[in-house]
C-alpha cells in the first residue's frame, strides 16, 4: 500500500505529464496550460523547500502562506482542475462551433459530391446513406477530384479538401440535433426525413449569414462578369456594383428571406423599391425562392447552387429586376440555375413558360445577358400573336416574322440599312431584337449620350425600343 504522501505526489506526476483530461484532448493549448501549470508547481515547491526562508519576512505582501507540500499537492490538484475544466470547456464549444460551420459550410458549396458519392445522377437531395458512405471513404475519389477541380478547388488542395469533407460528414452523422436541425430545416412540419435537401441547407446557412452580413463580417460575393458593351455603339462604363454595393443588396436579400417582410432594395442606378423575396418550402432537389417587387409581379427562381451562391444570385436579380419597367416584368416569370454547363449557350429562354434557364452556375448572371433574356420574353409578349399554341407552332418557324420579336421589327432592320449591332444579333432577327434591347437597357445606365448613339446608329429600332420602354 501507498503512503498517502506518495499517492498525492503520484497524482500531481500524473496531472503534469499529460494523463489528465487537457492532456488527453492533445490539442496545443491545453497542453500548453498544463505546461504552464507543472512549471508553476515546480517553483512554489521550489520556493518551499529551498530559496525561500521560512521566515516571511521577505515574502511580498501578495504571495500566500507558503504551504506544507501535501497541502500544496491537493491545492495544485484543485487549481489545476479548475483551469482545466474551464480550458477545456470553452476550447471545446470553440472547436464544436467550428466543425459543425465547416460541416455546414462544406455541405452548402460541395453539396454535389455529398449527393452523389459514388458519382451516379444527382438528385440535389444529401441522404444519411450519402453522408454515410462518403464518411466511410466509401465514394468514387477521380470523380469527386474532378468535381472539386470543376467547382474552382486547386489541384495541390484537392486531397486537403476531400479529407476534411470526410470528417464533415462524420461530424453530421456523430451530431444528430445538428443533422436533424438541417434535415427538418426546409420543411412544412419538421419531419426528418433523413434527407438533406438544398432548401434545407439554403434555410440554415442564410440565418446565419444575416447575423454575419449584419456584424459586416459577411464577404460579398463575386462581381458579375460583364461583355463589356456593345462596342462602338454604345460604350459602357463598367456597370458591375462595387462590392460596398454587393454588401448592401446581399444584406437586404437576407433581411427579406430570412423576415419575410418587404424590404427596401436600392439597386446600382440608385432606385430604391420595396421588394418581397421568400424561400419557399421545397424538399425537392431545389432551392426555390420568389421576387416581388412593388407591382406585384413575381419572378420564381429555381436553383441547384449552393446557399451563398444563390445569395449572391438573388442580390443580382433583384439588382436587373427592378431596372425593367413595371409593366414589362411579366414578360419572364421563372428563373432557373443549372450547375451544368451548356456546350452552345450562357442561358436559353423558353417561350411556352416565360422560363430563363442559366448554366454553368453563376458564370453568365450578368446584367447583359439577363437583358438579352428578358429581351426575348418582350419579344414575344409583344409580337401581337398572343400566348398559347401559337408559341409551341412557333418554334417550328424560328426566326420568322413577327414571331418572338415586336411588330414592326423585320421592316425596322431594313429601314436601318440591315446594320447589326453584334455578331450574334445576324443570328436571327429575334436574336437581334434580344441583343438591341440588351444595349437599349444598358444605354439606359449610362445615360442621355449613350441613348443619343443608341438613336442615331439604328433610328428605326430604337423608335420600337422606347416605345416598349416607356409602354406607350
Ligand atoms: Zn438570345
Amino acid at each position: 500500500m501507498l503512503e498517502p504522501t506518495k499517492m498525492v505526489k503520484e497524482a500531481l506526476i500524473k496531472r503534469t505529464h499529460g494523463s489528465s483530461p487537457a492532456g488527453q484532448a492533445g490539442t496545443p493549448s491545453t497542453n500548453q496550460a498544463a505546461q504552464r501549470a507543472s512549471g508553476a508547481s515546480a517553483s512554489k515547491q521550489g520556493a518551499a523547500s529551498e530559496s525561500r526562508p521560512q521566515t516571511g519576512l521577505r515574502r511580498a505582501a501578495s504571495d500566500p502562506p507558503t504551504p506544507s507540500s501535501e497541502k500544496l499537492g491537493a491545492l495544485m490538484k484543485g487549481l489545476q482542475s479548475w483551469g482545466t475544466d474551464e480550458a477545456t470547456l470553452s476550447e471545446q464549444a470553440e472547436r464544436e462551433q467550428a466543425a459543425e460551420n465547416q460541416a455546414l459550410e462544406d455541405l452548402d458549396q460541395y453539396g454535389d459530391l455529398f449527393d452523389s458519392p459514388k458519382g451516379g445522377r444527382r438528385d440535389g437531395i444529401i441522404s444519411t446513406n450519402d453522408l454515410k458512405a462518403f464518411s466511410e471513404g466509401n465514394f468514387n475519389r477521380d470523380a469527386a477530384r474532378e468535381q472539386l477541380l470543376d467547382l474552382g478547388v486547386a489541384e495541390d488542395d484537392l486531397d486537403t479538401t476531400l479529407d476534411r469533407l470526410t470528417q464533415s460528414a462524420s461530424y453530421l452523422l456523430e451530431n444528430e440535433e445538428v443533422l436533424n436541425g438541417l434535415d427538418v430545416a426546409n420543411d412544412q412540419r419538421n419531419r426528418t426525413d433523413g434527407r438533406i435537401s438544398r432548401g434545407d441547407i439554403s434555410r440554415e446557412v442564410f440565418q446565419r449569414q444575416l447575423e454575419q452580413a449584419r456584424n459586416g463580417d459577411l464577404p460579398p460575393g463575386p462581381p458579375a462578369s460583364n461583355r463589356g458593351g456593345y462596342e462602338p455603339t454604345v460604350t459602357t462604363k463598367n456597370s458591375e456594383r462595387s462590392p460596398e454595393v454587393i454588401a448592401q443588396q446581399e444584406l437586404a436579400i437576407l433581411e427579406a428571406v430570412n423576415s419575410g417582410e418587404p424590404v427596401s432594395f436600392t439597386n446600382a442606378n440608385g432606385q430604391t423599391e420595396d421588394l418581397t423575396v421568400r424561400q419557399i418550402n421545397n424538399t425537392d432537389g431545389k432551392a426555390v425562392y420568389e421576387i416581388t417587387g412593388a407591382d406585384g409581379h413575381t419572378m420564381r427562381i429555381e436553383s441547384e447552387l449552393g446557399a451563398s451562391e444563390n445569395r449572391t444570385a438573388l442580390a443580382r436579380l433583384a439588382d436587373y429586376y427592378t431596372q425593367i419597367p413595371e409593366h414589362l416584368r411579366d414578360s419572364v416569370d421563372k428563373i432557373e440555375f443549372r450547375r451544368e454547363p451548356d456546350d452552345s449557350a450562357a442561358a436559353t429562354f423558353y417561350s411556352s413558360n416565360d422560363r430563363v434557364v442559366f448554366y454553368d452556375g453563376l458564370k453568365h448572371l450578368n446584367e447583359e445577358v439577363f437583358n438579352h433574356e428578358f429581351g426575348h420574353g418582350i419579344g414575344y409578349e409583344n409580337d401581337g400573336l398572343g400566348e398559347g399554341v401559337l408559341d409551341h407552332v412557333g418554334q417550328f418557324f424560328t426566326g420568322s416574322e413577327g414571331k418572338g420579336t415586336p411588330e414592326g421589327w423585320t421592316d425596322a432592320i431594313e429601314a436601318d440599312a440591315d446594320e447589326r449591332i453584334s455578331d450574334y444579333a445576324n443570328t436571327n432577327i429575334k436574336e437581334d431584337f434580344a441583343e438591341c434591347w440588351a444595349a437599349y437597357m444598358e444605354a439606359t445606365d449610362n445615360g442621355p449620350e449613350a441613348l443619343a448613339k443608341l438613336e442615331e446608329a439604328y433610328p428605326a429600332r430604337y423608335a420600337i425600343m422606347e416605345e416598349l420602354y416607356n409602354g406607350e
